[in-house]
């Protein structure tokens, strides 16, 4: 080990409810954690505004308070919570991380919890209604209950798509899809699912010009038709972005099996990787529910798995 480098026993990468609730049960069984909270501290919630399907907030949580709460309550175990980006890592002879280019920390056990990003469009409006919490979301399950009865379009084609789309129906007036090509990518089931279901409205070959508002909140989407170039204003409270996620698991990649879109495999039943000492939990190995509090659930499970590793050794 070199002079500057530090040893410790369970380091937890990312901040997001997979990180902190690693980092709350590793600290209480006397891991001594310390957890780096990456580029985005708080991690994917922290851009979404209300958090209402956590159990334990009946009225409700924005994303922020919660991740705070969810630090302090990392801290109050003594977790050592560190800004910080891991930029490296080398699982060939022991666990060594580096952070920031140039600390090096050599590790017992390792929690994986770096999360994963929505893609979106790009578009300007688009970037600027998702920061403002006016209207643009990337996640149904989270925000859809604010659009009830309320008309909606949803981009993508894929299976999370058309799961969003079947979702939003039930909730809104109206989901109107856009879809890029002249057909789905989606599975059959789901895409016959969508098409059966009479309040969601299919726009092929039809992309996104524009999210237009009132500076505050989404009122329309301006879309065009790539074979007519025909352009048309749908008037909508919710812009859906459903075009896949990217997981945060570059870094991992010499080392780790993952699938073909990078996400972490695990023991099924279990946070393990194929690498000794090194666990997942939350979105960087969970493309189906990606949702906070399964992402908590993992992490759980990843802390309890990395205790009972350490005691096996
Ligand atoms: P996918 O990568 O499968 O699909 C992304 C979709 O977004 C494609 O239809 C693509 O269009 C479209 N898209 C990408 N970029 C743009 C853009 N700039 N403008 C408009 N449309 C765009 O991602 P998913 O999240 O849907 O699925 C990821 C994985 O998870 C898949 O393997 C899927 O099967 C799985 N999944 C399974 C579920 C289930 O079984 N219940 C539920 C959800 C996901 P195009 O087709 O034109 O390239």
């Amino acid at each position: 080990m070199k002079s500057n480098s530090q040893k410790i026993k369970c380091l937890i990468i990312g901040s997001g409810p997979a990180g902190y609730t690693a980092a709350i049960y590793a600290a209480r069984a006397n891991m001594s954690p310390v957890l780096y909270q990456g580029i985005q501290p708080g991690g994917q919630l922290t851009t979404t505004n209300d958090v209402e399907n956590f159990p334990g907030y009946p009225d409700g949580i924005t994303g922020p308070e919660m991740m705070i709460q969810l630090q302090k309550q990392a801290e109050r175990f003594g977790t050592d919570v560190r800004s910080g980006w891991v930029t490296k890592v080398d699982f060939k002879d022991g666990l060594k991380v580096w952070v920031n280019d140039n600390e090096e920390i050599e590790c017992e056990t390792i929690v994986i919890s770096t999360g994963a990003s929505a893609k979106y469009l790009g578009l300007e409006s688009e970037q600027k209604y998702l920061k403002l919490g006016g209207g643009v979301s990337a996640c149904a399950v989270c925000d859809g209950f604010f659009y009830r009865k309320q008309d909606v379009v949803i981009v993508g084609a894929g299976d999370s798509a058309c799961e969003e789309a079947h979702y939003l129906s039930k909730l809104c007036n109206k989901v109107t899809m856009l879809v890029r090509k002249d057909e789905f990518r989606a599975s059959k089931i789901m895409q016959e699912r969508v098409k059966k279901t009479e309040n969601i409205d299919i726009l092929f070959n039809t992309e996104t010009v524009e999210v237009i508002g009132d500076g505050q909140v989404v009122n329309s989407v301006l879309v065009r038709n790539n074979k007519s170039e025909k352009e048309t204003k749908i008037p909508v409270t919710g812009f859906f972005v459903a075009i896949g996620h990217t997981p945060n698991t570059d870094i991992f990649k010499p080392y780790l099996n993952m699938d073909e879109t990078g996400y972490i495999i695990n023991e099924p039943g279990s946070s393990k990787t194929n690498i000794s000492g090194v666990f997942v939990s939350g979105d960087a190995a969970d493309h189906v529910y990606r949702q906070a509090i399964t992402a908590a659930g993992t992490g759980c499970m990843a802390a309890l798995d990395a205790e009972r590793y350490l005691a096996s050794l």
